[in-house]
């Protein structure tokens, strides 16, 4: 394998830092080659292990990134570190700031249709400069909708996908042939975030790495999705000790 991909069960990461991909994006983005960003987390990883279509989505996108300290824990249990988490929330603001220095144009589509025009005026508010070539709610009939000739006519330089997963990055896969150029990425809740209807950990807890325990107590409904964070561990452990 790549020296620069870790490989967590059978998902591969590749091993950089967010400034690092940053860079690489944005070289990307500038040159108008299409990139497919998977920002993965233990419940990914996990779910990537049952699903063989999904696995091989994730793992023929660009980029694969570490977005969970699970993962970072699990690489440091194989004694393949990778550098640190990557929130999917962080690196598409990077990119929305990168958008803004750049005027480069962007397509949202998902959450529901008042969050995300809420979120789209926040964007509007707080990068100017981004033009906004279109939204859409991520409810519609993927067979009946024409949003992919929509966003196709607009040739948006960067596409933001929350439908959450699998669904946004299955959406992206089936639709991403029929595009020249554009950079996109799964977004999960992050337009919830912009709109202001679900709230980050604050900073120290995100520095501890604990933002998962702020959103358990936030979200007490995800216990159930949060069960999966120590079994994954295991699965890691035990593809240790095969080897
Ligand atoms: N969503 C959507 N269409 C769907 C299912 C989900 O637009 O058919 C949105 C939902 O409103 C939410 C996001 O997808 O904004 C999923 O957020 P979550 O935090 O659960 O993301 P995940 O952790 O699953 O990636």
């Amino acid at each position: 394998m790549h020296k620069n991909k870790v490989k967590i069960l059978n998902v591969n990461f590749d091993n950089l830092k967010r400034k690092e991909i940053l860079n690489s994006l944005e070289k990307k983005i500038i040159t108008g080659k299409k990139t497919f960003v998977v920002t993965a987390n233990p419940e990914i990883v996990m779910y990537a292990e049952k699903d063989p279509t999904y696995l091989s989505i994730v793992n023929n996108a660009d980029y694969v990134i570490a977005d969970g300290i699970g993962v970072v824990v699990g690489s440091k249990l194989i004694n393949n570190p990778l550098p640190e988490r990557i929130a999917g929330y962080d690196l598409m603001c990077d990119l929305l700031a990168k958008g803004n220095e750049q005027g480069w144009s962007a397509f949202f589509l998902g959450t529901k249709k008042e969050t995300i025009e809420k979120a789209i005026n926040n964007i509007k508010t707080n990068y100017p400069q981004l033009e906004i070539v279109g939204w859409h709610d991520g409810y519609f009939n993927w067979e009946k909708s024409d949003i992919k000739e929509e966003i196709l006519s607009k040739k948006p330089d960067l596409i933001f996908v929350a439908l959450g997963f699998p669904k946004q990055e299955k959406w992206i896969s089936q639709n991403i042939q029929a595009f020249d150029k554009g950079f996109f990425m799964g977004v999960g809740g992050s337009f919830d975030v912009i709109a202001g209807e679900v709230k980050r950990a604050p900073l120290i807890w995100q520095k501890l790495n604990l933002e998962w325990l702020y959103r358990l107590i936030k979200q007490p409904s995800r216990w159930k999705r949060m069960l999966v964070l120590p079994l994954f561990l295991i699965e890691v452990l035990k593809t240790k000790v095969r080897k």
